[in-house]
C-alpha cells in the first residue's frame, strides 16, 4: 500500500489552503514537500498494526477511520534534501520546522504536538468526518476518492457514510437494448454456483468497478450463480435464469462444486 501524494484526493478547501503553504515555502526557501496526503484505511491499519500485532516500532495512534488522512483533510509535510526525504530536526533545521508550523497556522492549517510532519484542517473534529458530516463543497475529485475508500472497506470499524456530490451518470435513451438481452449467451458458457463469503454482505454493482452504482448487497452464505470474469469481478445471476444482475468482487465469492 503505497503513499497518496494527489492534491486531488484532498478536499478542496483544505488542498487551497495546502497549495498557499506550499507557495509560501517557496517564497521562504523552504525544501517542504507533501509526503503523504490522503491515506486509505487499509493503508492506516498496516501502519497502526506496526508495533501492535506487527513488528516494528510504533508509527501511528490511529486506527483506521480515525485519522483526518482517511477523509483528505490532513497532509504530511517532509524535508526534501538532494533527493531524499529527511525528517532531521537538530540544530539549524529546527527553525525550519518552526517556520513550516508558522506559515501553516497562516493557513488555518493544525500541526499535532506528536508528530512534526502531519498538518490537519482546523475546525473539525474526527467524529464529525466519522458520521459524514464533511467540510462544504467537496468536489468530484475529492468525493470519488472517497467513495472509492468507502466501498473498498469491509471490516471494522464501519466505514463512514458516502459523501454527497457524487457524479450521476446520465439514464440511457429510451431505445437502448437491456443489458439483460446482450448477456444471454453469456449462461451458457461457464454458469457456475458460488457462495458470499463476506461478513458484512457483498455489494452487487452494475459493472465491474468500485466506480459503479451499488445495486443491492448480497448476505453473506447467500448462494449465487457466476456466469462469467471480467478481471477481478465476477458477473453475477442471481435467479439461476442465465440473466446478469450485476457485478460482485470475485474475491468473496467461494466457488461451490456440484
Ligand atoms: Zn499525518
Amino acid at each position: 500500500m503505497s503513499r497518496d501524494t494527489s492534491m486531488a484526493h484532498l478536499h478542496p478547501v483544505f488542498r487551497h489552503k495546502v497549495e498557499l503553504l506550499l507557495q509560501e515555502l517557496l517564497k521562504a526557501q523552504l525544501p517542504f514537500r507533501i509526503f503523504e496526503g490522503f491515506r486509505s484505511p487499509q493503508r492506516q491499519r498496516q501502519l497502526y498494526s506496526q508495533g501492535r500485532s506487527a513488528p516494528g516500532a510504533r508509527v501511528t495512534n490511529a486506527d483506521a477511520w480515525s485519522s483526518m488522512h482517511q477523509f483528505g483533510v490532513a497532509a504530511d509535510f517532509v524535508l526534501y534534501i538532494d533527493g531524499r526525504w529527511s525528517w532531521d530536526d537538530s540544530g539549524e533545521r529546527k527553525k525550519w520546522w518552526q517556520q513550516l508550523h508558522k506559515l501553516a497556522d497562516k493557513q488555518e492549517l493544525k500541526p499535532l504536538s506528536w508528530e512534526l510532519p502531519h498538518l490537519q484542517m482546523r475546525g473539525i473534529e474526527l467524529a464529525q468526518l466519522q458520521r459524514g458530516d464533511y467540510p462544504a463543497n467537496g468536489d468530484s475529485d475529492w468525493a470519488e476518492n472517497m467513495q472509492q475508500a468507502i466501498s473498498n472497506w469491509q471490516g471494522l470499524p464501519a466505514a463512514p457514510p458516502l459523501p454527497s456530490g457524487l457524479p450521476v451518470r446520465p439514464p440511457l435513451p429510451a431505445e437502448a437494448p437491456t443489458g439483460n438481452a446482450a448477456s444471454i449467451n453469456l449462461a451458457n458458457l461457464s454458469a457456475s454456483k458460488a457462495q458470499v463469503i463476506a461478513r458484512d454482505g457483498l455489494r452487487l454493482r452494475a459493472g465491474p468497478g468500485t466506480s459503479f452504482d451499488i445495486k443491492t448487497t448480497l448476505v453473506n452464505g447467500q448462494q449465487v450463480f457466476v456466469l462469467g470474469q471480467s478481471g477481478d469481478w465476477s458477473q453475477v445471476d442471481l435467479q439461476g435464469d442465465g440473466l446478469v444482475d450485476g457485478y460482485s468482487h470475485s474475491g468473496f465469492l467461494q466457488p461451490l462444486t456440484g
